[in-house]
């Protein structure tokens, strides 16, 4: 028996998201990255005694929203707690955070399985909490301490150890990040650690009930890391319960470089913490009135625009995936369907061309040079017979750069396709007769040749043959030769 059938994988995910707001949660410093080191603080993020925290009111809103995007339970009456550690770039000696009462609780989110399954992935909380510093460990120099971080505001979003593969574990991330974008309180960079993944991770036999003993795997600093870390977590779980071992339960960090995970500390009971009510801090009441002022200002979310796409565009549910697998993708494709009425191909040029291009370039949808106009002009001049494909490829890669108007170049350069057919004919005889041995071979049954003519006549034109007419045309011609051979 495979060992990965002998074992299960129980996986719960903890996920911190930087909040957009323009202040931090409990001062009135600014959010903003980059400034120089500790140039983004006041005496309540420095952790001065005798200062006072006050409540930042948009980050109860973030969390509110979060949390109705993801069917949760909202607290008319939650609190503060303080967790108290020492880390160096913690000044204050603790975190303001939540703890028994978070705001959102018993929620879900539900992912699509390969085979097309369903499956809810509890989420057991959010809370709302603040971020500590940052320490910089410089070789030259000594550690140092940047405090602009402290008092960011996070929400943290807990699971129920409902996840049972890495590769869900990967599909509900992609969807918390999608959904934090499209409600934008986070922009869900996970590189740039705006958007943070810890995984707790356990193996037991099949079909036991018992949870097994887990550990805490961090520093993935993507989704496919995260897939990767518990891959090789589990696998390293596995191996240690089959020598006879016992799993310790600690906190590990993933080496991406090296592939492997390594031993951070032994796990603190959440004790260590010593949670108390966060005393300077007044409770956060939610009256229901707020919740649907809150619910009014949703945005069509991710699975809704995927639907009416599918509706209103009449489009397969795998093109309306992808599409609206950003709101900026998805905003692009509904301004180039308003100057096209090809949805179809419209789909197909944004799913295949243009997100091609703008990988490669390393770009996002935003900064796409290529108006969604003048892609919505270029599918139309095809549907017209004006250019064909490949020119239009071309034409799209050329303007990606320029962010030129697609007709004028093509008259320019003089991309218009021929059409005509007596030009193509020529072409074609031009092809046939210079490649008589191939059209021999062709008649003793290598049917295959037949594209190779094609791209040669295609060659001949410059690309500017119309594809469809030097198809029929040469059928015809092939045909002629054979019956008068
Ligand atoms: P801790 O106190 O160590 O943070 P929690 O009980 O709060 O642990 O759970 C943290 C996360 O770990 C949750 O997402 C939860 O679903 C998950 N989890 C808890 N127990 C296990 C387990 N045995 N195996 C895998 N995940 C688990
Ligand atoms: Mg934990
Ligand atoms: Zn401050």
């Amino acid at each position: 028996m495979l060992l990965q059938d002998k074992y299960e994988a129980v996986i719960g995910l903890e996920v911190h998201a930087q909040l957009l707001t323009n202040s931090k949660a409990f001062c009135s410093c600014s959010t903003k990255f980059g400034l120089p080191p500790n140039s983004n603080v006041c005496p309540i993020c420095l952790g001065m005694p005798g200062t006072l925290p006050v409540l930042n009111k948009k980050v109860v809103e973030f969390a509110i929203k979060l949390g109705l995007a993801t069917h949760c339970k909202i607290r008319d009456y939650s609190i503060f707690a303080r967790k108290n550690y020492f880390y160096p770039d913690l000044p204050k000696g603790y975190q303001i955070s939540q703890y028994e009462e978070p705001i959102c609780y018993d929620g879900y989110v539900e992912i699509e399985l390969r085979d097309g399954k369903r499956k809810k992935i509890r989420l057991r909380r959010i809370h709302m909490e603040e971020d500590a510093g940052k320490s910089i460990h410089d070789q030259d120099v000594d550690t140092l301490i940047d405090i602009n971080r402290c008092g960011v505001p996070l929400l943290e979003i807990v699971t129920e150890p409902d996840i049972s593969t890495p590769e869900e574990a990967a599909l509900y991330l992609t969807k918390i990040r999608q959904l934090v974008q499209y409600l934008d309180i986070c922009d869900g960079n996970m590189e740039e650690g705006s958007l943070r993944c810890d995984a707790n991770v356990s193996v037991r036999l099949k079909g036991e009930k018992k949870l097994g003993t887990k550990t805490e795997v961090k520093n993935m600093n993507s989704i496919k890391n995260v897939e990767k870390a518990l891959e090789y977590e589990i696998n390293r779980q596995i191996q240690i319960l089959e020598n006879g071992g016992t799993i310790v339960q600690e906190t590990l960090l993933w080496d991406a470089g090296a592939g492997v995970v390594r031993p951070m500390r032994s796990k603190e009971e959440a004790h260590d913490y010593r949670y108390f009510p966060e005393p300077d801090l007044v409770p956060v009441v939610v009256t229901q009135e707020w919740i649907n002022q809150i619910r009014e200002t949703l945005p069509e979310l991710p699975e809704e625009k995927r639907d009416r796409f599918m509706v209103q565009y009449g489009l397969p549910k795998y093109d309306a995936e992808i599409l609206t697998s950003s709101k900026e993708l998805a905003n692009y494709y509904e301004e180039c369907v308003k100057f096209t009425s090809d949805f179809k191909s419209a789909s197909n040029w944004v799913m295949v061309e243009v997100l091609k291009i703008i990988n490669e370039k390393q770009i996002d949808i935003t900064n796409f040079k290529v108006k969604p106009e003048y892609l919505a002009k270029l599918i139309n001049l095809i549907n017209e017979g004006k250019i064909n494909q490949t020119t239009a490829k071309k034409v799209l890669e050329e303007i990606s750069e320029t962010g030129e108007e697609p007709e004028s170049l093509i008259e320019r350069k003089g991309l218009i396709q021929i059409s005509d057919e007596k030009f193509i004919e020529d072409a074609v005889l031009k092809v046939l007769e210079n490649n008589r041995e191939n059209v021999e071979r062709y008649f003793a049954g290598k049917d295959k040749l037949f594209g190779y003519f094609v791209g040669e006549v295609m060659k001949l034109t410059k690309g500017k043959a119309n594809p469809k007419l030097v198809n029929e045309i040469l059928k015809r011609k092939l045909e002629e030769m054979k019956v008068s051979s």
